[in-house]
């Protein structure tokens, strides 16, 4: 049993070192609250020392050629691969989510890598030409520098990865936050990146959002700071950003609506709620959470929820591997799921309900709650749990106005065998990424990113890559 706890260093210049402070915090299994692991907890002076390094390194890095980059992404993604087992199993035990689960956010992971291998040698630009007589224009899409980058606790070496393989595949250094509940694997991943990068390309810093993160956010030689995180975090960062004008790239939260037209395939909508709506225990930015049906299908469609809600198995992945859910991260989080579903009780609650379903670990049971009010809290707010809210429209005009009256704009699913109803759902829904007759799969070929208060600028794809770089006009005079 590999539950031997580990101490995490800080990988700042290609070394891993203690935090300036000399302070770790224990970092906790959600599932049964056992410690699994001891982590820096990092002040000021160890971004400072971070940011350093990652400046020198950036001066070389910078002139690398998009194949070379395009090696050390392959190779990290290869060496990646082959730790799998030994990531996955610590994600779980972080996440406290099942291991199958954790095993193919590696596999995305290394895909991922892999796209940006590619990716970094084939940007795009307009042409040069002459665009004045006499006069060559040309396009460069150059680094930008020292990118601060800070993740959540969700996915926690998947979305450490989102973020450093488009900075990197574009010629910028990296500083790194992981969320400070869940450092393990990306610290694990340095150990990949150690005599692979040149040093100071990729450092990272575990710590907490204060101080950490909003040293990153402030610090004047960070040129560009990316989150994924809470909106309020995305405030904070956008607002001490501002100080230096540095570019800010956030993805911040989602309360996705799935529009259940009277022709759906309704077991199809049930078993795919079941399944996404609670993945990773509902702690997922893009859930399907918030379904609005057709009051034609209402009620069927209430039955199938039911039973396939209902029937999910949940309990400690690393005691039983069949479990189809683990806890929440963490006792806050447990406690905020519960006042959610507290505040909903003049709904109907037909699935769970509250109350720990479990005397150890941060449970949440599988909770389903019919007949909510677009205005209500848990219609209007992430919630981040497993629980699913279902209200009925009666016109499809209706149907997109409930959809997109939230603050948050990331993703949304439409279902419906009308092709034209689904065309003209995808153009009216105020959302980054809407799926037709299906909810959350996605790849790295594509783009990520929200509307509104989901926050701007992409993940994934040759947009992320574009993101991470600034665009040079040079203009030769030849006549
Ligand atoms: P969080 O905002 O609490 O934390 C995210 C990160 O921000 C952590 O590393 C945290 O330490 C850091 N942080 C906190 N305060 C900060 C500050 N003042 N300055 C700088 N950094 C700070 O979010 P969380 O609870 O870890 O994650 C859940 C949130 O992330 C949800 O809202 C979820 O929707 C969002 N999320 C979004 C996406 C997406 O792609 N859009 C993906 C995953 C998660």
């Amino acid at each position: 049993m590999m539950n031997s706890m580990v101490t995490l260093k800080n990988f700042i210049g290609g070394e891993f070192v203690k935090s300036a402070n000399d302070e770790q915090v224990n970092i906790i299994n959600p599932a049964n609250e056992e410690v699994v692991a001891s982590s820096p907890r990092s002040g000021k002076a160890d971004v400072d020392l971070a940011v350093r390094r990652a400046k020198e390194a950036f001066q070389s890095w910078r002139n690398t050629t998009p194949g070379e980059r395009s090696a050390y992404l392959l190779e990290l993604s290869a060496r990646i691969s082959a730790d799998k087992d030994r990531l996955a199993r610590f994600e779980m035990l972080n996440v406290g989510k099942p291991l199958s689960m954790a095993a193919g956010e590696i596999d995305i992971a290394v895909d991922n890598l892999r796209f940006f291998a590619g990716a970094a040698r084939i940007l795009e630009g307009k042409s040069a030409g002459e665009y004045l007589r006499g006069y060559t224009s040309m396009i460069r899409r150059e680094p930008i520098g020292v990118v601060g980058q800070i993740v959540p606790w969700n996915y926690p070496l998947m979305m450490a990865v989102w973020k450093i393989a488009p900075a990197l595949a574009a010629g910028n250094t990296v500083v790194l936050k992981p969320a400070e509940l869940t450092p393990i694997t990306a610290l694990l991943m340095a150990e990949h990146c150690q005599g692979l990068l040149p040093d100071g390309v990729l450092n990272i810093v575990a710590g907490d959002g204060d101080p950490v993160g909003a040293s990153i956010s402030a610090h004047p030689d960070i040129d560009m700071v990316a989150l994924t995180g809470s909106g309020r975090s995305g405030q904070h960062v956008a607002s001490s950003a501002s100080a230096s004008f540095k570019r800010v790239h956030l993805e911040l939260g989602g309360k996705a609506p799935v529009v259940v037209f009277d022709d759906a395939d309704l077991q199809a909508v049930a078993t795919t709620i079941r399944i996404m709506g609670l993945w990773n225990s509902g702690q997922e930015c893009g859930a399907p959470c918030r379904i609005i049906a057709s009051e034609t299908v209402y009620s069927k469609l209430l039955t199938l929820l039911s039973e396939e809600l209902g029937s999910v198995t949940f309990g400690d992945p690393g005691q039983d591997a069949t479990v189809a859910m683990g806890p929440v991260i963490s006792k806050q989080q447990q406690s905020r799921v519960h006042d959610f579903i507290d505040q909903s009780r003049s709904a109907r609650i037909l699935v769970g309900g509250g109350g720990s379903p479990r005397p150890t670990g941060f449970f949440v049971a599988p909770t389903l709650i019919a007949d909510v009010s677009q205005s209500d809290r848990i219609v209007q707010n992430e919630v981040f749990g497993p629980v699913v809210t279902v209200q009925k429209f009666s016109s499809e005009a209706e149907a997109l106005k409930l959809a997109n009256d939230v603050p948050y704009g990331l993703a949304a699913s439409v279902w419906t065998r009308d092709v034209a109803r689904a065309h003209s759902a995808i153009r009216d829904l105020n959302f980054g990424t809407v799926w037709v007759n299906d909810h959350l799969p996605f790849v790295s070929e594509m783009p990520w990113g929200g509307f509104k208060q989901s926050g701007y600028g992409k993940d994934l794809s040759p947009y992320s890559m574009e993101d991470y770089t600034q665009v040079k006009h040079a203009m030769v005079k030849f006549g």
